[in-house]
């Protein structure tokens, strides 16, 4: 995905704050933060989204919450505690078609209800 911004991050071709990298995975602190940590988790390759997620991206997804939890612990959030979001489309507030896991934490988080 050529013009797909998370795709540039993560190749290195636009900058990020990348917080952690592997073969699979790449999580980078979020541009705009909604919370004293705000860090996006991404597959390396490119999903746009829930909805096109095939059962062999399970592993691959399983990893965004690995990598969530480690940095979690390593941010100082993960006794506090945090939230995890992946919206999935407009209607849901997407705005960046390639598919990423929200790390939030850091304050206290109000009720979804
Ligand atoms: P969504 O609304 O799609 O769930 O989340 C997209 C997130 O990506 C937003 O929180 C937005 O602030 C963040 N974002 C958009 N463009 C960039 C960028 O170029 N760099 C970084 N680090 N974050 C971005
Ligand atoms: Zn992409």
């Amino acid at each position: 995905m050529s013009d797909c911004i998370f795709c540039k991050i993560v190749k290195g071709e636009i900058p990020s704050t990348n917080v952690y990298k592997d073969e699979q995975v790449t999580a980078f602190r979020d541009i705009n933060p909604a919370a004293p940590t705000h860090i996006l988790i991404v597959p390396n390759r490119h999903i746009d989204s829930v909805n096109m997620m095939i059962p062999e991206d399970e592993p691959l997804v399983g990893r965004l919450f690995s990598v969530a939890r480690q940095l979690a612990e390593k941010e100082g959030i993960a006794e506090d505690g945090y939230r995890l979001v992946v919206n999935t489309n407009a209607g849901a507030g997407q705005t960046v078609f390639h598919l990423h896991m929200h790390l939030l934490g850091g304050r206290q988080m109000r009720a979804l209800g």
